[in-house]
């Protein structure tokens, strides 16, 4: 019989020595920047905890982002330490241009024009890279520059020109981001810049692509479209930050393979006292469709200066965690703050505390509500019966066979308290898996010889040092595999 060998190995730190609980099943995101493009520090980000790089394309020129993919891949591959890719797209950003004298300072009361423009020529004007602005805007409405900080609302439209009076005011410096949160945009989901990044992630093999400024499905079947001319599957988040979004959060959940909670444009486009409600109702429509939601923005913010993080934002962390969070993201923390290390180590500390916690009740993590009456599909009661099985039995893990990792997402959806390894004979399938709460994904080419990795899969396990003997673990495959059957089984397995 071929011995069956890992590709790829995982570490999980003591994975044998404690129990299924123990291990963490929240992942964390750091976005790379000059913070964290180092070595060093990149590989302490990883030994720490850090589950998935971000790349965000708002920033940062291909040289930059394809030495750091090529240090994620060789830091990972080193360490055992699985970490995903993430490339964050800028999206249909809107700014002002730039400014005379550097900057303005604006002042309530006061009223300006904003025209379409790169460039101020007059101190009263300024110049929004918008084309459509008079098109789509109207008089009542606010615009909101510098990330919200200064509000305007528009007073009247003459030809090409806006008339906005001033009502909160401040020093606008150039290329600052302008928000309408009151007019529906005819902006294209996807800018030229898009489209040429895209192809670099494709190109570059990252893992998840992120769209910004989501208005609906279509933008997402857009892009979908796109990825699968460029030849790949890579999967989509949609970036929740725009208002329309969430009003059709579940066909956007249902169209896409993960959402993102981008509080920072979210709280801009929707009052920031909304956003905790939004973060909530993406959080259930991703808990719905068994579609990973990543949390985000100003999660840890004063370490980007400070050593430890404010009580507030402790309990911020901790909230999203127990709202669900399949991950939780940091930005600036990461990418340009002064203690990115201490970020991750603060978050894995916090993640650790509530699951523990909860893990102790007796309700399960999620609110998905089990409900007897709808009409299951093989694959969702496959993914119930495993996780009530794994917990009830103490297992030490779930192990998914799995070509495409949807079985690792149905899983991840009841929130067992037992991990999840999820086997596939793609290494891309396995790496996306990072993404996932609870679920560790390791790459195996002898996927296809199912009895053979079903026989052997004890012996491996124990060699990878994440079960000992008299564990029992559960495992779910589609048998035959090589028939690429979707997941048809459920088999009890206790380690020799
Ligand atoms: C956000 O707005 O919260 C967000 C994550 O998007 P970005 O960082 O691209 O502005």
């Amino acid at each position: 019989m071929a011995q069956v060998a890992p590709s790829t190995t995982i570490k999980l730190q003591n994975f044998h020595n404690v129990s299924a609980d123990a291990i963490r099943h929240c992942k964390i995101i750091g976005t790379l920047g000059p913070s964290s493009s180092d070595e060093k520090t990149l590989r302490e980000l990883i030994l720490a905890g850090l589950n998935i790089a971000r790349l965000n394309f708002s920033h940062g020129e291909y040289d930059v982002h394809k030495k750091n993919i090529e240090m994620v891949r060789r830091i990972s591959a080193e360490t055992g330490y699985p970490v995903a890719i993430l490339q964050d797209l800028q999206g249909p950003k809107i700014r002002c241009g730039k400014l005379i004298d550097g900057g303005i300072n604006i002042k309530r009361g006061e009223t300006y024009t904003l025209v379409f423009g790169v460039e101020q020529t007059d101190p009263k004007i300024i110049p929004i890279d918008y084309r459509d602005l008079v098109k789509d805007v109207a008089v009542g409405q606010r615009v909101m520059m510098d990330d919200g900080n200064f509000i305007l609302r528009i007073d009247a439209i003459k030809g090409d020109n806006v008339i906005v009076r001033v009502e909160d005011g401040g020093y606008l410096k150039p290329r600052k981001g302008v928000n309408f949160p009151d007019a529906k945009l005819s902006l294209p989901a996807m800018t030229d810049k898009d489209s040429r990044d895209l192809l670099f992630g494709i190109q570059n093999n990252v893992d998840y692509v992120a769209l910004s400024f989501v208005q609906g499905p279509e933008d997402v079947y857009g892009i979908k479209k796109m990825i699968k001319a460029m030849g790949s599957d890579i999967p989509v988040i949609a970036k929740i930050e725009k208002l329309p979004a969430i009003e059709t959060i579940d066909e956007i959940a249902i169209a896409a393979d993960g959402l993102m909670v981008a509080r920072g444009d979210l709280g801009v486009e929707g009052d920031v006292e909304r956003v905790p409600g939004f973060q909530r109702l993406i959080l259930a429509a991703g808990a719905r469709h068994a579609k990973p939601v990543i949390v985000a923005t100003q999660m840890l913010e004063s370490m980007i200066e400070n050593p430890q993080a404010t009580l507030a934002e402790v309990a911020d962390v901790a909230n999203g965690v127990l709202d669900g969070a399949d991950c939780v993201m940091l930005s600036g923390e990461v990418a340009s703050g002064k203690y990115p290390v201490e970020c991750v180590k603060t978050m894995v500390n916090i993640i650790s505390e509530v699951e523990h916690w909860t893990f102790k009740r007796p309700d399960r993590f999620s609110d998905v509500a089990f409900d007897p009456k709808k009409t299951w599909e093989d694959h969702e009661a496959i993914a119930r019966a495993a996780c009530e099985a794994a917990d009830s039995l103490n297992a030490k893990a779930i192990v998914a066979l799995t070509l495409t990792g949807s079985i690792a997402r149905s899983i991840a959806k009841w929130r067992p308290k037992t991990p999840v390894i999820a086997i596939s004979p793609r290494p891309e399938v396995a790496n996306r898996m990072s993404l996932i709460w609870g679920v560790y994904g390791m790459q195996n080419p002898l996927f296809y010889n199912t009895d053979e990795l079903l026989q052997q899969l004890p012996e491996l396990l124990k060699k990878l040092g994440l079960v000992v003997s008299g564990d029992t673990i559960v495992i779910t495959a589609g048998i035959p595999i090589n028939q690429v059957r979707p997941t048809n089984m459920v088999k009890i397995d206790r380690i020799p």
